[in-house]
């Protein structure tokens, strides 16, 4: 595995890593004396500054999209920039609580267009019924 970047550190310690990248780092950490001095100082600069992880995980542009983005990312309605960026959120940071809510919206999506197929098989049989009913 290479040399994890600070970002990568800090989401360590928020816990923001793919389960398997936290064991992977974790064993990294146990047989790194240099690389646990780094995530020292990241966790004391921070509470030097008082960030929190977040805030500069939100510097470093790896918050999360919101849902609303997510949705509309899943429709494929959203400006390249940001589909890249939900890419690079979901696949590179491999973020958690975003492919949790991805499946959620999918499986909502779902669920609705299927809402939406019943109902216009619906709307068929009851038009079919009225033209009958008119041609007697
Ligand atoms: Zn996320």
């Amino acid at each position: 595995m290479a040399i994890p970047t600070d970002s990568e550190l800090l989401a360590f310690l928020d816990e923001g890593l793919p389960v398997e990248k936290m064991t992977a780092l974790e064993q990294q950490l146990r047989d790194s004396e240099p690389l646990r001095q780094r995530l020292a100082r990241l966790r004391s600069q921070q509470d030097a500054h008082g960030h929190t992880v977040s805030e500069i995980w939100r510097r470093n542009r790896l918050s999360c999209p919101t849902r609303h983005q997510l949705g509309s990312f899943l429709l494929g309605v959203v400006s390249n920039e940001l589909a890249e960026y939900v890419e690079f959120h979901l696949r590179t940071v491999g973020c958690r609580v975003c492919a949790a809510n991805l499946d959620d919206l999918r499986s909502a999506n779902q669920g609705q267009a299927e809402v939406a197929k019943r109902r216009q098989r619906f709307f068929q049989s009851s038009a079919g019924y009225v033209r009958r009913e008119e041609g007697n």
